[in-house]
Formats: C-alpha cells, structure tokens, sequence
C-alpha cells in the first residue's frame, strides 16, 4: 500500500492503537498529525522514533472531544500539509463500573470523550475534505458495541453511536468521493487494558479462534487497508478486528 504524501489525522494518534496506525502510515510514506491530549512523554517518543521514516509526523496537543481543540487541530493539520486525505477518529477512554454504581460522570465522560470528538473532527475535516471530492474516514469503534461487556454499559453506547454514526456519515459524504468505515478491535495489547487482570484478558482471549490477545499493528493493518484505493468500493463498514471473538 503506498500511502506516499498522503495528508492523515490520527486523534488519540501518540499512544496504543492510535500509535501504531500514525507509525504504520510514516513507513508508507504519509505526513500524519497526531493529535494527543496530555501525554507529553508518549508524543516526545513517537516523534523520535519517527524521525527515520519515509513520511513525516507531528504530534499535537488537543482535546478533539471540544469544539475548539478539534478546530485546533483540523486547522493546524490542513497548514502545515497543505490538506487533509485521511482522517482516522480513534481517540477514546474507559471508566468501566456496574451500572448500578456507575455515576453520572462517568457515564458523561465516557460518552463525551468517545462520541463527540466524531462530531467535531469529521465536521472540520470534512470541510477540508468535500472541495478535493476525495477521502477516507476510519473510526475506532470497539466489539463492545456488538458484544456488550458487563461493567461497559457506558463504553459499550459510545461504540455501538460510532458505528451507527459512521453508516449515516458514509451516506452523506459517499456523493462526494469520501468514504467513511470503523474498525471494531477485540482485546488489543495497550495501556487502555491496564486495568484488567491477565486471568480477565486470558478468559476472553482464550476463548477466541486464534486464541490469544491481538496487537496494535494488527489493527494499524485493517484501518490502512480501509483508508486505502483497494478498499475504493467499501463505505457504511465496520470491519471485526477480534481474532474471533464473535
Ligand atoms: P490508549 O489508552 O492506549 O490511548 C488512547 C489515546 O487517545 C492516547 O493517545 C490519548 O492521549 C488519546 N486521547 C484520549 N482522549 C482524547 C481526547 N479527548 N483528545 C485527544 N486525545 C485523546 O487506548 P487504545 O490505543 O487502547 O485505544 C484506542 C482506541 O481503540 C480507543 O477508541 C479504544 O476505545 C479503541 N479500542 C481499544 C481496544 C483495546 O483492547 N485496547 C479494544 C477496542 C477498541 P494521551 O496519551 O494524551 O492520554
């Protein structure tokens, strides 16, 4: 895949999943903006071990679940590339509880941080898109919008809102040759499953068909693929990444 001066937004693009796609597309030579939100050390890392790749990264620091960070970083992406081609929604956290103790705030910044940075950012970055009539959006969903996950009520709405939000935002921006998909990752290996046990993650993964938890990378591939000319007729889609978990 030759991803060669393509100009790509990676939210949540300096850490776990978002890092690897942000460091998957600078082997194939694009220019990514990778947008944080307050990890300074993990943005400093990826900058350095970028620094040798055919393309080129940035990292910036942005809330993109705010109107004005989204702003931000649509703005500042499109100036220092000249454009945005790709854009990839991937930025999300957890507060996981039962739900008869969950509180409000928890409900509220789950939601919040994993739906509402899809609102801002592919509202900006359409903008910049719609004129070139050419483009991708990949959105990171999760297999707990299909599967629910007990103590995820809160997560489990957040990810099942960005597929069904995906399959309308492809109907709209399909007569302007933008194509927009989700990926839904099982149990990848990042800091986001810090607070689950090994004994959780083995339960679950060893009941899977490969049998065991996925990597980043493995995700990176299907987001790439998706963003990519070979998936020219695939839009409204949400590709399992799971190992077989459902
Ligand atoms: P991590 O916790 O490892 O990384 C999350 C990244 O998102 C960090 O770069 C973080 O920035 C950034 N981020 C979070 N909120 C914001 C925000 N409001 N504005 C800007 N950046 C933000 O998560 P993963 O890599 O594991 O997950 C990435 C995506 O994949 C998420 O949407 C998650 O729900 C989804 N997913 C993950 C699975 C897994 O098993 N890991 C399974 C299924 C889906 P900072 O470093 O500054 O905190």
């Amino acid at each position: 895949m030759d991803f060669a001066d393509k100009r790509i937004v990676v939210t949540g693009g300096t850490r776990g999943i978002g890092r690897a796609v942000t460091l998957h597309f600078a082997r194939l030579g694009a220019h990514i903006t990778a947008a944080y939100r307050e990890n300074e050390d993990a943005a400093r890392t990826l900058a350095e071990e970028a620094a040798g790749l055919p393309g080129s990264v940035s990292t910036f620091k942005s809330d993109v679940a705010t109107g004005e960070g989204a702003v931000a970083l649509i703005d500042a992406a499109a100036e220092a590339t000249g454009g945005i081609d790709i854009l990839i929604n991937n930025a999300g956290i957890i507060r996981d509880c039962y739900l008869p103790m969950m509180s409000e705030e928890d409900w509220c910044a789950v939601l919040h941080s994993n739906v509402f940075p899809l609102f801002h950012c592919c509202k900006w970055g359409l903008r910049k898109m719609l004129s070139r009539r050419n483009g991708a959006i990949v959105n990171i969903s999760s297999i707990a919008a299909f599967t629910g996950t007990a103590g995820q009520t809160n997560y489990a709405a957040s990810k099942g809102a960005i597929v069904s939000f995906t399959k309308a935002l492809a109907r709209e921006a399909g007569p302007f040759g933008i194509r927009v998909n989700a990926v839904a990752p099982g149990l990848i290996e990042t800091e986001m499953l810090s607070g689950m046990s090994r004994e959780a993650i083995d339960r679950v993964t060893k009941g899977s068909s490969l049998g065991r938890i996925g990597r980043a990378e493995e995700v990176a591939e299907a987001v790439a693929f998706l963003a990519s000319p070979s998936a020219s007729y695939i839009t409204g889609q949400c590709l399992v990444v799971d190992g077989g978990i459902l």
